[in-house]
């Protein structure tokens, strides 16, 4: 999906701030498995996966956004908002109401989308599982003879999963000089949404593991903790008025710390922009966002199924989460062959990452939405009275 990105002209300013993930190794939790990195890997021809700092992105979004024309007001706050067709609008905390043809939701897990749609049925489950991000400087990794092999002296990193024991954790580099390490563990009751914490929390939260992933806690610094939480997926995006649809984690939340969300909300919204470069009536609004809510949630429904079900998906380790489905992943991973771990991550990577929502937003405008577009312009035709001149008339 970096590929639409890149179309965009944003190739350079990504790559200042992003490494491409290139190779990738499972091991245990506890004791670390034989073998070397896996073979390097290409996102089939459609880009690269990408690994770079979250407050990078949404700077680079935000700056790209203004040199695209778009207009941003800051420090605003929506209080509620009115889906109506015939003038949908939302009230900002100042008590100013803003007026448009269409409302888009993509305003995250505790919003005011999900509570319009939801009303009393959202309900937010904790799942005694905690995430742990914690950062590392390059330097003292590269000091160190057990971690130094981790890194890599150009943009192609590489990208380790830890699972087993009811732990799990991945690593990656996101800036040259910086290293990520994500860890899921028991909760211990951290305060919701996010805390920051002592490094000594994530190393009892570990307890005796691959001697790895202890040095790198052990050098971490900004450790935050985030409780895993459960949401539904909306049912409809789209609101029954017809001019309001929700994208992104709003519609769709994901486990936190999945290397998918991000990538999945993105893609809502570009083929949005793709399918909208073609308005020129009100009319065809609504059938747009049907057609975004119709093709994303099949989107994401494949990606879930390769969450839940594929051990090397780059999503939550196996074998994290006390469940039977889980567990029989993370065995899985145990009996796995080379070429059966090649073919795996083939599937999920085509499936999460590999594909082009403008493609498809353009696949569905050619299928259906010319389509629709002749069918509604089949009116009858009148014509105005025409006078005859009569071939030997004189005039
Ligand atoms: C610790 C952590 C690690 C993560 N790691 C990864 C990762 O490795 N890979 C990945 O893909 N994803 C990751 N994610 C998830 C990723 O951050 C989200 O999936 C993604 O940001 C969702 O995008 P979104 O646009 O739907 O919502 P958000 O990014 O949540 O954006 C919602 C926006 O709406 C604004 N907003 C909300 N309510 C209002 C209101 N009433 N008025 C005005 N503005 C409002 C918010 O301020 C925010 O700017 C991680 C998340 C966390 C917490």
């Amino acid at each position: 999906m970096i590929k639409v990105f890149y179309q965009w002209g944003l190739e350079e300013d990504f790559r200042k701030i992003s490494m491409v993930g290139q190779h990738m190794a499972l091991t245990r939790c506890k004791v670390a498995l034989s073998g070397g990195w896996g073979e390097g890997f290409e996102v089939g021809g459609v880009g690269e996966f990408v690994q770079m700092h979250f407050a990078d992105f949404r700077k680079l979004l935000y700056e790209s956004a203004l040199k695209f024309g778009a207009k941003i007001r800051t420090k605003v706050m929506v209080e509620s908002l009115s889906p109506e067709a015939a003038k949908p609008c939302v009230t900002l905390a100042s008590g100013e109401k803003l007026y448009a043809d269409v409302l888009i939701g993509a305003d995250g897990l505790c919003s005011i989308s999900r509570a319009t749609m939801l009303g009393d049925a959202d309900r937010m489950t904790r799942k005694k599982l905690v995430l742990f991000n914690a950062l590392i400087a390059r330097e003292p990794m590269m000091a160190d003879p057990d971690l130094r092999s981790m890194l890599t002296d150009n943009q192609y990193s590489k990208f380790i999963l830890w699972f087993g024991g009811g732990r799990g954790a991945s690593g990656f580099a996101t800036r040259s000089n910086e290293y990520c390490l994500q860890v899921f563990a028991r909760d211990n009751d951290y305060p919701f949404p996010v805390s920051t914490v002592d490094k000594q929390e994530l190393i009892g939260a570990l307890g005796p593991c691959e001697l790895r992933l202890r040095k790198l806690a052990e050098m971490a610094h900004n450790v935050i903790a985030v409780p895993i939480i459960d949401q539904p997926h909306l049912e409809d995006w789209l609101h029954k008025d017809g001019r309001f649809l929700v994208i992104g984690e709003a519609a769709h939340p994901l486990t936190t710390g999945s290397t998918y969300t991000a990538g999945l909300a993105a893609g809502d919204g570009m083929m949005l922009g793709r399918l909208f470069s073609h308005l020129h009536e009100p009319e065809q609004i609504t059938p747009f966002l049907t057609a975004v809510e119709e093709q994303r949630q099949q989107r994401i429904a494949r990606a879930l199924e390769i969450q839940n079900t594929n051990p090397v998906a780059m999503s939550m380790p196996a074998g994290v989460e006390d469940n039977k489905q889980s567990l029989a992943v993370a065995e899985q991973i145990e009996r796995m062959s080379e070429s059966e771990y090649n073919e795996l991550a083939d599937e999920a990577l085509r499936a999460v990452f590999a594909y082009d929502p403008e493609e498809e937003a353009d696949d569905w405008w050619m299928q259906w939405g010319i389509l629709q577009e002749r069918s509604v312009k089949i009116v009858p035709v009148t014509f105005e009275t025409i006078t005859v001149v009569e071939e030997n008339e004189q005039v």
